[in-house]
């Protein structure tokens, strides 16, 4: 059967197919089924908004209904939508991602307002002509950095991460950026370890969203089952990750340098003691719009 066959034998429209995804989405379960089944249908349709509204109404190809009811498969079987549809907004980002990354979160969004704010309080001391210099430790799909990189264009961002699948991610979602990633550089390996010893008291800002769950901690299936186990999970006590940047932080931050790290809502009085402990000074938590304790800042003194 040709292509222009294919087409033609399947008269089913969009408009159908939309609504048979939200009853499917609805029966499993889904919480937003009707927002979910949109998406689905535009990712696979190519049309968004009210160009899709447009064609709704037009015949879908065999191969597209293939490919939507694949997704709809994933998705009733537990799959979190960010990874069926395989990218996710964060701030300007359209970022791709899968299960070698944590899906960007919105909480992780208020964490990069808090660091901008830290690395424009920082930069007022520098001297005309200084070049910013910032640090994404655990860079997973590269949200951080990039978002780092894209609203503070100018700034040298250094991204790091052990997990050589995730910078795969990251680097990918580098290379979409076009011009505004050419001072986004990546870096394999343990938190400061794959770093150029020139780097050393130099940076401006070491901003981090580490793993922080504790092991005994119960997380939702959509968690525990999709999102990898080490983007999340560092230790016994959750602050293992926190403390292995900490030990060095103050080795590698220029005097006035801020750092700035996402924390578990619970975490707040441990790390901000853990920050002071490592000797930097003016600690603070930051909740985030849930109200929650979010965002844990500190700095080098000098
Ligand atoms: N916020 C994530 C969660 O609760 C954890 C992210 C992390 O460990 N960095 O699932």
């Amino acid at each position: 059967m040709s292509e222009h066959d294919r087409e033609h034998d399947r008269t089913v429209s969009w408009r159908e197919l939309l609504a048979e995804t939200v009853g499917h989405l609805e029966a499993a379960g889904v919480a937003a089924p009707t927002a979910e089944a949109r998406w689905i249908v535009e990712e696979v349709t190519g049309l968004e908004g009210a160009e899709l509204v447009l064609g709704l109404d037009e015949a879908a190809t065999v191969r597209r209904v293939a490919h939507l009811d694949a997704l709809v498969a994933r998705r009733t079987a537990g799959e979190p939508i960010q990874y069926v549809l395989g990218h996710w907004a964060f701030r300007q980002l359209d970022l791709l991602c899968d299960r070698r990354v944590l899906i960007p979160r919105p909480e992780t969004e208020q964490v990069v307002d808090v660091a901008l704010a830290e690395l424009d309080r920082v930069l007022v001391g520098r001297p005309a002509g200084h070049r910013p210099l910032a640090v994404d430790l655990g860079t997973g799909s590269g949200a951080i950095a990039l978002a780092v990189a894209t609203e503070r264009p100018g700034t040298d961002v250094w991204t790091v991460d052990r997990s050589a699948e995730a910078l795969a991610v990251a680097r990918a979602n580098l290379a979409a950026l076009g011009m505004a990633g050419t001072r986004v550089r990546l870096a394999e390996g343990s938190w400061f370890s794959p770093l150029p010893t020139e780097l050393r008291g130099g940076v401006d800002l070491v901003v981090t969203n580490p793993p922080y769950v504790r092991a005994s901690e119960d997380l939702p299936a959509s968690v525990a089952e999709w999102e990898p186990t080490g983007a999340l999970v560092p230790g016994p006590s959750g602050l293992e990750a926190y403390e292995a940047v900490l030990a060095e932080v103050g080795d590698w931050l220029a005097p006035g340098g801020a750092f700035v790290a996402e924390i578990g809502a619970d975490q707040g009085g441990d790390v901000a003691a853990l920050a002071a402990r490592a000797g930097l000074g003016g600690v603070r938590v930051e909740q985030d719009h849930a109200g929650l304790d979010r965002t844990v800042v500190a700095v080098r003194p000098g």
